[in-house]
């Protein structure tokens, strides 16, 4: 079956195309926020339509189309009900998006996705129960609890970002404070970057590259990062008793959060009997949401429960 699978997140979209054979086709990016898209139904509706047809052309039918979206879901009906990210909210994806392109379209929340991709292709799969952490332009995350993704009682199981860690009193676009997106996320690096240089070039990948230079004010952002991150994961562990957090989102980088830096930290936060606690990278890496998202729209295909 072949399906399109679009990444929907806060600063990128990406989209391709996959059968049931290893491999991706017709892979495409778009830095919609840096590029000043306007992230609406009409300019996503065009711009899915244009894969579609590329990919009928070039490399295979569409059976239908898998989103994963950096938002709150409803997963009855595909409805966006909050995604600060993207300034949306109450927005019926699912339904507009099957009105405009006239194929069966699966939504679901990004963080679940490679959540999903993680567990069944990923760094997940030899684990029953795993926390998957989405270090990107916010915070999220997907709970595997015996390989089946937790989605909450309300759907919105994937707000890791919004753990408080109580290090001052930083106001929070969610109407919290203290909230570890505020401190941990590539939206919150990217700030402090636009604090120290010019703006055109900040971003969080500038601070990592300041961090690795050995300057100050990278040295004590990343130091703040490293400290909050590892508090809200510790709660992960002595609240459920995994044992194992996976680490993924665009963020991450191969040497980047440094995961024995981390490991060290959490041998003092969490209980003793809770060991090993194991952590790693998404081996997904960059794919693993889009990956989730075409698995996501396979599934629902043949009538699999996710
Ligand atoms: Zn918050």
């Amino acid at each position: 079956m072949g399906v399109l699978a679009v990444d929907l997140g806060g600063t990128n979209l990406r989209t391709g195309w996959c059968d049931d054979s290893p491999g991706w086709h017709a892979v495409t990016a778009i830095g919609w926020r840096q590029q000043g898209f306007p992230l609406d139904i009409e300019w996503l509706t065009a711009h899915l339509q244009h894969q579609i047809a590329y990919c009928e052309t070039s490399v295979g039918a569409v059976d239908a189309v898998g989103i994963a979206v950096a938002a709150v879901i409803d997963p009855k009906t595909g409805n966006v009900k909050v995604g600060e990210n993207l300034g949306w909210r109450n927005v019926a994806l699912r339904t507009l998006l099957e009105d405009r392109l006239r194929k069966p379209v699966f939504v679901d929340v990004d963080a679940f996705c490679g959540a999903l991709a993680e567990a069944r292709l990923g760094s997940g799969v030899d684990q029953e129960h795993f926390l998957y952490v989405v270090l990107g332009t916010g915070i999220g995350h997907g709970l595997v609890l015996n390989r089946r993704v937790w989605r909450g009682v309300h759907a919105a199981a994937n707000v890791f970002g919004h753990i408080k860690v109580g290090l001052g009193a930083t106001p929070c676009y969610c109407g919290g404070r203290d909230c570890l997106c505020q401190y941990a996320s590539g939206d919150a690096l990217t700030q402090l970057a636009k604090l120290q240089g010019p703006p055109l070039i900040a971003s969080g990948a500038t601070v990592i590259d300041a961090y690795r230079r050995q300057e100050r004010w990278a040295t004590e952002a990343v130091e703040t990062m490293y400290q909050t991150l590892a508090l809200a994961v510790s709660h992960a562990f002595n609240l459920l008793d995994i044992a194992c957090v996976i680490f993924g989102g665009g963020v991450i980088q191969a040497d980047f959060p440094d995961l024995v830096d981390l490991q060290q930290r959490l041998e003092t936060l969490v209980y003793p009997e809770i060991r090993p606690i194991i952590l790693r990278r998404a081996a997904l890496q960059q794919d693993a949401v889009l990956t989730g998202a075409a698995l996501l729209a396979q599934g629902n295909l043949r009538g699999e429960a996710l």
